[in-house]
């Protein structure tokens, strides 16, 4: 495959480039789509950083995140809330027609306390959601984060999340990285048909050396990314597929090698 016009990067993928920056070179390499971390928009007024992405023919296609749902206390619950609201209107702002959520967990609630929390803080959020008309897009994560970055771990449960809270303004990202090892996958991707809103890919590097910042570049590890992309464009995705890597072996890099070898990456492996 050597069309780029669905590629998105993730500006935490180069992580050492700003917004500026990572536009120019995005732009000059034919790269149209960004998946936008929350962080890159501080330095600026929203509208300047959309002006930034507008100028440069490149669009936000996710905002990257908010959730964080479980609470120990109403001023926590109350928190959350609010800054679910507040990257809905961030997205709104910058043009990305949806919200990442990674979902949260506290070690100090049991499984099914979590999960409660966060079934209701994002029903919470489909009144703002349709208003702003920005999507909500559950990420479940590996289950080594269980404790505490997100108890939402298969597809499965993300299905029957939204079983509960409906479809309409809540979807699904897929990450190989979360999903790769998920023995339901092919049954729960195909269940969740168009729900699948977002399709973020890496790979998964043997030995792992760092929980979050020891992802592999598609084709350095294991994951099939080719394999899983077929799987879920056969339940109706069509939309961009975001390189997202955090990886402080490629961050130490001179990024703009690495960013020849992220589109090199996404066309042979992906
Ligand atoms: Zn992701």
């Amino acid at each position: 495959m050597h069309d780029l016009s669905r590629l998105a990067i993730h500006t935490m993928t180069t992580k050492p480039w700003d917004l500026p920056t990572a536009c120019a070179k995005y732009s000059a390499a034919g790269v149209p789509g960004v998946g936008l971390w929350r962080q890159w928009l501080d330095a600026r007024p929203l509208a300047e950083s959309k002006r930034m992405l507008d100028d440069h023919g490149l669009k936000a296609v996710s905002l990257v995140r908010s959730g964080f749902y479980p609470y120990l206390n109403e001023t926590e619950k109350l928190a959350a809330f609010d800054d679910n609201i507040k990257a809905l209107d961030e997205a709104a702002a910058v043009g990305a027609s949806q919200v990442v959520l990674v979902c949260g967990a506290k070690p100090e609630l049991s499984l099914p306390e979590n999960r409660r929390h966060i079934t209701e803080g994002i029903a919470s959020l489909v009144e703002h959601a349709g208003h702003v008309g920005v999507k909500l897009s559950i990420e479940p994560l590996h289950p080594m984060y269980a404790d505490c970055r997100s108890a939402v771990n298969t597809i499965g449960q993300c299905n029957d999340m939204i079983d509960q809270i409906g479809d309409e303004w809540v979807g699904i990202a897929a990450d190989v990285y979360h999903i790769w090892w998920d023995p339901q996958l092919e049954q729960e991707v195909k269940r969740a048909g168009q729900r699948i809103i977002g399709f973020h890919v890496c790979d998964w590097m043997t030995p792992t050396a760092d929980m979050l910042n020891d992802r592999g570049l598609m084709g350095e590890g294991c994951i099939d990314n080719r394999g899983i992309r077929k799987l879920v464009e056969s339940a109706g995705f069509d939309g961009p597929i975001e390189v997202e890597v955090f990886s402080t072996r490629h961050w130490e890099r001179d990024q703009d090698e690495y960013l020849a070898d992220i589109i090199a990456a996404y066309k042979e492996h992906v």
